[in-house]
């Protein structure tokens, strides 16, 4: 259901009769998110709880929850993150050639004849989800720039005579140009 390309009358189908299922999705299978997925050791997945049922105006509507674990880049330290979250949503369906005034507020996608995909939909929410420059929480997580600041406290503690980690290489490159 999810990877198929449904038409409005698909989707009053599938609502009418109050569809809901659960599943892990694959990721290979949403080729934005892979893009920005690394690949590390523990693997990103994504699993989502589906509802479709009539609303109010008796139309399409598809809720539920997304339970994203995804291996993410920390956009300070270029690092691997781990972000976990869980992502309710409920999106209202209108059939294009339908659509009426008064619907003000409501969170909907209008279906031409082009039908729709659910798994985009959900791979929308799950991309919106994602903070825009997602970084480790804590400064101290970040992996490269963790160890430049314990570098440069370090040397800063020390005297200047004991340690002087760029004199050597000033005196090498001196050398060199020589
Ligand atoms: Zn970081």
């Amino acid at each position: 259901m999810l990877d198929q390309k449904l038409f409005f009358k698909d989707l009053l189908d599938y609502s009418s009769s109050k569809s809901n299922l659960s599943k892990k999705l694959d990721v290979k299978k949403m080729p934005r998110l892979s893009e920005i997925i690394g690949n590390d050791d523990e693997p990103s997945t994504v699993t989502v709880d589906v509802t479709l049922k009539l609303n109010d105006q008796l139309n399409p509507r598809i809720s539920g929850e997304i339970t994203a674990s995804l291996s993410l880049t920390c956009q300070r330290c270029l690092g691997s993150l781990y972000w976990n979250e869980t992502i309710n949503y409920s999106v209202d369906f209108i059939k294009e050639a339908g659509f009426q005034t008064g619907q003000n507020n409501v969170d909907y996608i209008s279906i031409n004849d082009d039908g729709i995909m659910l798994l985009d939909l959900l791979e929308d929410e799950v991309l919106s989800s994602i903070p825009m420059s997602i970084m480790h929480k804590n400064i101290e997580l970040c992996e490269n720039i963790d160890k430049l600041g314990m570098f440069l406290q370090s040397s800063d503690e020390k005297t200047e005579k004991k340690n002087k980690p760029f004199s050597d290489l000033s005196e090498i490159l001196g050398k060199d140009g020589n």
